[in-house]
């Protein structure tokens, strides 16, 4: 018998009705014989209402207090399946994060993990109870409430599970597992079995919109192993592993998409020390994320630079960069958001060779222009025209034999 841990995201506990068959689903699973500990997040939709209302009743909220009303999304469905499973005679327990001791840093709204007690789980556990814990929430070190950032409540669920020292954490949710593509776009995608912790963390666009990513760094730290499923179906969905537990290594098992990246472009810069520090420091400064740059050489001691950020801090980058212009010396500044970064994903890629030349010529073969590329040991990433985004992701689907059949 295990001890699981079974977290249930907005749409699974989205009204009592689908609360009370996650109950049926937990108890089916106390049943069984195993420890149970339940995570929850909030009604769908609920976390957006409240912070709506906040909105309503001032200008830009207080940050503390916004935490004690968003962690109230959680502390109603934890209630309410409590409240259904003892109607069943299940000796059942809610718990919020200050009573398992959740404990974080002081920065409400995105607030880190510091440590887990979790005596008192340990304790319920061992008197054979089920503890349903509020995901999302913990508390800081002066005992406010503090929220763990937009779907925290997955990394509630692993950091819970690696506190406890669960055999498994559960992610149900509305799909089935992850894919080797966004099936929304390229039809032949099918779901994976398994997938590392490491390709998990690099398909962050695909994959975040399933797990908040910050979970997956957890479940690595700690070699939990996340099973990602379907609240709506008994079928197993996709096990997130560690590459080396016998897990299939392809070289490429997904096509990822991000429609999400501009670039930036500063022509004919002065080849000089100093200059890139000059270029990235007000970005950083500004809490822009860079994500790929590409420096060429030209002839005569100039050269270009290109780079992306986050379409959301594009104009924001834009005028810095047109601000900073007269300081770096670049004769013109100019920028994109017309683009996507198409990406292979694979541990395998660790031991295949020739994955980046298939990538090339698969794209060359449609005619599709590569503007940027960047690689790391499992990834490799081109920026194209955003107009053709799907073709990118189903040519290389199929140059990668990954199309179902
Ligand atoms: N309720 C929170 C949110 O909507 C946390 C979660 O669902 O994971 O972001
Ligand atoms: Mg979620």
């Amino acid at each position: 018998m295990s001890l699981i841990v079974q977290k249930f995201g907005g749409t699974s506990v989205a009204d009592p009705e689908r609360i009370m068959n996650v109950a049926k689903r937990v108890g089916n699973t106390y049943d069984q014989g195993n420890d149970v500990v339940v995570i929850l997040s909030a009604m769908a939709g609920v976390t957006d209402n409240l912070i709506g209302m906040a909105q309503a009743v001032a200008e830009s909220p207080d940050s503390r207090e916004l935490d004690v009303l968003l962690a109230t999304g959680e502390q109603t469905t934890c209630a309410l399946l409590a409240l259904n499973l003892k109607s069943m005679n299940y000796p059942a327990q809610s718990l919020m994060g200050h009573q398992v001791e959740l404990m974080t840093d002081h920065c409400f709204g995105n607030a880190r993990i510091l440590d887990i007690k979790a005596d008192r789980v340990r304790e319920l556990l061992d008197r054979r109870h089920i503890v349903v814990i509020a995901g999302f929430q913990g508390c800081d070190l002066d005992g406010n409430i503090t929220t763990l950032g937009r779907g925290g409540s997955d990394t509630s669920a692993v950091a819970i599970a690696a506190a406890i020292k669960a055999d498994v954490c559960e992610i149900f949710t509305d799909v089935d597992g992850i894919y080797t593509a966004d099936p929304n776009i390229c039809d032949k995608a099918r779901k994976l079995d398994t997938i590392s912790y490491d390709e998990m963390l690099n398909m962050a666009s695909l994959g975040a919109k399933v797990l908040q990513i910050r979970s997956v760094g957890f479940a690595k730290k700690y070699k939990i192993p996340v099973h990602v499923r379907s609240s709506f179906s008994e079928e197993e969905g996709t096990m997130v592993v560690d590459e080396n537990s016998g897990m299939e290594r392809l070289a490429v098992s997904s096509v990822t998409h991000d429609h999400n990246q501009a670039r930036i472009t500063l022509k004919k810069v002065p080849d000089q020390p100093g200059i890139a520090a000059k270029i990235f420091s007000p970005i950083a400064d500004a809490g822009i994320v860079v994500d790929m740059i590409i420096q060429n050489t030209r002839a005569g001691g100039e050269t270009d630079l290109t780079f992306t950020v986050p379409k959301n801090d594009f104009q924001r980058a834009l005028e810095l960069q047109k601000k900073v212009a007269a300081d770096t010396g670049a004769e013109e500044v100019f920028g994109d958001e017309k683009i996507a970064k198409i990406s292979v994903i694979g541990v395998g890629m660790k031991d295949h060779s020739g994955v980046a030349s298939t990538m090339f010529s698969t794209l060359a073969c449609e005619n599709i222009n590569i503007m940027m590329i960047s690689t790391s040991e499992i990834r490799i990433s081109c920026v194209i025209e955003e107009k053709y985004t799907e073709l990118a992701v189903r040519v290389l689907h199929t140059a990668f034999g990954l199309d179902k059949e």
